[in-house]
């Protein structure tokens, strides 16, 4: 009969039912990864034997306590446990041999990132593999694998299998060339520094097309920040390699996909019949067994950056990954990241220069004049303005114009809703948030007051409920606003045709119906919209040509943000936004930026005027250094949420004198105390959500392998130091966070 004991097997409390079985003789001892609940403290790996030799990498079903679960079996020849454990060990369930083992690459790639980001190697693990592959048996695993890919895993439909007639392909311009030469001399990491409309993408493809050419099994990875927003990208590829390689050729690979098709694509990944992966920041985790290739589109963009669980950046992975697999990564952007700005830096006295190598894209394709095609910025100050004003007559007036000739015109406006605050102008009664310190947003089409950080929605007020005046006022103004407000303004611009102007609004509220952003993006690509009024979705990506204006409504608030990234993205937005215009070499010679400002002598606004990413990303980079910033320094972050500022803050503390103090008792770690500053506990800079304080820690070094090691050490502290803390809800450690 089978008995129940628990044994403590490397600190992890196990439930076992002890097998009346003795294991036999000839025994394989495996280590395996098994799913541990994030912060659980269990052992990386947990034993288990098979009468049968099983690779590293294989896929396996093992039972865990009174379950069983998927395993990766991550080394295959352990040594043989301690004596009075054997009995204990029990034997693998099945091994799900229908699938070729996991590359030892993957593995590695795994486990550096469980470890750089200080999560569970089982954790990270599993959550690399699609859901539904937990719960199929062999026979149903194997039915999969004789199934082709459903179509409907796919984003767009395409022609039958090879049917597509391929269209002549582009003579590349000088620059395209110049930078596919360089990539193919050499190995490694590539910055591709393309403005938009500069035919990165075209790169992208010829050099993935080198790769799949040169060998039959070649595969690429194609990371791209929201799959959503560049469906253009995806047709794009499936053009160019379908009807070379067949439709199952090209697949992708997201969250938004119904668990069905991503154990499809990943299937796909895994055997090699996707030879192109384009995916979102989760697809870097994808087993890819051929891996040749990776490229990382929009390299800037903080999607890349995972804000949960193991808090990863994919951008980062993909560089690690390429160095693993030994393929070629290229980082493209129009603005890219400051960090990967300062790796690409050329080698200067005294300075050998970053470990990526830089190209440079600066001419759009087709573009007369200077050959960059940037608009001409104006900045409209603001101060000058009557006060409340939301577009400015020139502004206003410049739009008309366009309108009337027919030309399209983009606003963007970063703030959804009708009006951010809602406030009595009695008594000073407003709408802030009664779980979080933010204001509820008054949304005028459903006419709620809407929390943007829980979910808390609640009936616009009739009255202030404070004092009962029914003189409630608005500050400040949303896209929905704008948008009323643009339409009024333009009621008696006719077009060229005699209609009306044609207003639309994208952003996450006018997009949560199944299917509204594609139609609304249909609709502005067909020409049926005049204004396009947005938040940055709108300003992503997308290829619009008849833009001729685009304008930035409200950018100042980013200029004083305590965010240090938040400089850099509001450039990369405003750059970005400004190459929505102009597309069309046809029209590019008068298409316009706007930015309505209060700071128009800011260093950040005059480099956009000139075009000068070098510049603003030579200032930004100084005045990084001198703060002792990223990338000069490295920094992780120790986050807590308690029911009070006090308990979030002493668990933090504690956190901080214990790590110093056992730390300084090792003379390993005590050697790199002094590399790492600890700075105090602090609340965040939204310091209430849902009701929960949050407060955080920031760690800092010189070094990231000081850091590193540091944090390592940290975490058994942390994890017996939440046992002490009860009234923690959650705690997580960010290394290299976006916002600290
Ligand atoms: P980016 O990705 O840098 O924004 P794209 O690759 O989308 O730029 O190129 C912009 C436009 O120019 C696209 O419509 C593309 O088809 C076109 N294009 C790209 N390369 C060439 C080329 N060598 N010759 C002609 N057109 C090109
Ligand atoms: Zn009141
Ligand atoms: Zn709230």
């Amino acid at each position: 009969m089978a008995r129940h004991c628990q044994i403590k097997h490397l600190g992890f409390e196990l439930n076992v039912i002890q097998s009346p079985d003795t294991p036999p003789g000839a025994c394989h001892w495996l280590s395996i990864v098994v799913p541990t609940p994030a912060h659980s403290n269990v052992a990386q790996t947990l034993s288990y034997r098979s009468d049968r030799p099983v690779p590293a990498g294989a896929l396996v079903r093992v039972p865990l306590g009174r379950r069983e679960v998927l395993g990766v079996v991550w080394q295959n020849d352990a040594p043989a446990p301690v004596a009075d454990l054997l009995p204990h060990i029990r034997p693998v369930a099945a091994v799900l041999d229908a699938l070729a083992p996991l590359s030892a690459e993957w593995r590695k790639l795994i486990d550096f990132t469980a470890r750089y980001y200080q999560r569970a190697l089982g954790e990270v693990a599993l959550a690399a593999l699609p859901p539904q592959l937990r719960g199929l048996s062999q026979a149903q695993l194997a039915r999969r694998l004789n199934r082709k890919t459903t179509p409907a895993a796919k984003a767009s439909a395409l022609p039958a299998d090879g049917a597509a007639p391929s269209p002549p392909l582009p003579v590349l311009t000088e620059e395209q060339a110049r930078a596919l030469r360089a990539m193919a001399r050499e190995a490694g990491t590539f910055l591709l520094h393309g403005a938009t409309g500069s035919g990165k993408t075209e790169v992208y493809l010829r050099a993935s097309a080198d790769a799949l050419a040169q060998n039959p099994q070649a595969q690429v990875l194609v990371l791209t920040p929201e799959i959503n927003l560049t469906p253009q990208l995806l047709a794009r590829f499936e053009a160019r390699f379908v009807p070379l390689y067949g439709a199952e050729a090209v697949i992708a690979m997201h969250s938004a996909l119904t668990p069905a098709q991503r154990l499809n694509s990943w299937l796909a990944a895994h055997t090699g019949r996707a030879r192109i992966v384009l995916g979102t920041r989760m697809a870097v985790l994808a087993s890819m067994p051929a891996l040749a290739l990776i490229v990382v589109d929009e390299e800037h963009d903080p999607s890349y950056k995972q804000q949960e669980g193991a808090r990863y950046s994919a951008r980062d992975l993909a560089v690690l990954r390429g160095h693993l697999a030994g393929a070629k990564v290229i980082l493209g952007s129009a603005t890219p990241s400051l960090e990967s700005w300062h790796q690409s830096r050329p080698a200067a006295d005294g300075d050998s220069g970053g470990r990526y190598r830089r190209l440079g894209m600066p001419r759009r394709v087709g573009a007369a004049g200077d050959g960059t095609g940037w608009p001409r910025v104006h900045c409209v100050d603001m101060n000058l303005q009557p006060r409340g004003t939301l577009i400015a007559a020139p502004l206003l007036d410049a739009i008309a114009q366009r309108v009337a000739r027919g030309q399209q015109c983009l606003l963007l406006l970063n703030r959804r809703g009708y009006a951010p605050v809602l406030q009595c102008t009695d008594c000073g009664w407003n709408s802030a948030c009664p779980h979080c310190s933010a204001f509820q947003v008054f949304h005028k089409a459903d006419r709620t007051l809407r929390c943007h950080h829980c979910a808390l929605s609640q009936p616009v007020p009739r009255a202030c409920p404070e004092c009962g005046n029914t003189d409630l006022g608005m500050l400040g103004q949303g896209t929905e606003q704008l948008e009323e407000h643009i339409v009024r303004l333009l009621g008696d611009i006719t077009r060229s045709d005699g209609g009306a102007a044609r207003v639309a609004r994208i952003d996450a509220d006018a997009t949560r119906a199944q299917g509204a952003l594609q139609s609304r993006m249909a609709a502005m690509h067909a020409g049926e919209v005049d204004v396009l009024v947005g938040t940055q979705m709108i300003a992503k990506g997308h290829d619009f040509r008849r833009v001729t204006l685009v304008a930035a409504i409200n950018p100042d608030n980013a200029l004083f943000s305590s965010d240090f990234r938040a400089p850099e993205r509001l450039f990369a937005l405003l750059m970005q936004a400004a190459g929505r215009a102009g597309r069309d070499a046809a029209l590019g010679a008068a298409s316009e930026m706007w930015v309505q400002t209060r700071q128009s002598a800011h260093p950040l606004l005059l480099a956009l005027r000139a075009h000068d990413f070098d510049g603003f990303a030579r200032h930004a980079l100084a005045e990084r250094q001198q703060a002792g910033l990223p990338p000069f320094v490295h920094l992780a972050l120790l986050r807590a949420e308690a029911r009070t500022q006090e308990a979030a803050q002493d668990f933090l503390r504690a956190a901080s004198d214990t790590a110093r103090a056992q730390l300084a008792e090792d003379a390993e770690t005590a050697r790199l105390l002094p590399r790492v500053t600890f700075y105090p506990a602090v609340p965040m800079a939204m310091p209430r959500v849902a009701g929960m304080e949050r407060a955080q820690m920031l760690l800092e070094s010189p070094s990231r392998a000081a850091l590193q090691r540091v944090l390592a050490a940290w975490q058994p502290i942390l994890h017996a130091l939440r046992a002490q803390h009860r009234g923690i809800a959650r705690w997580a450690v960010d290394v290299d966070p976006l916002a600290v």
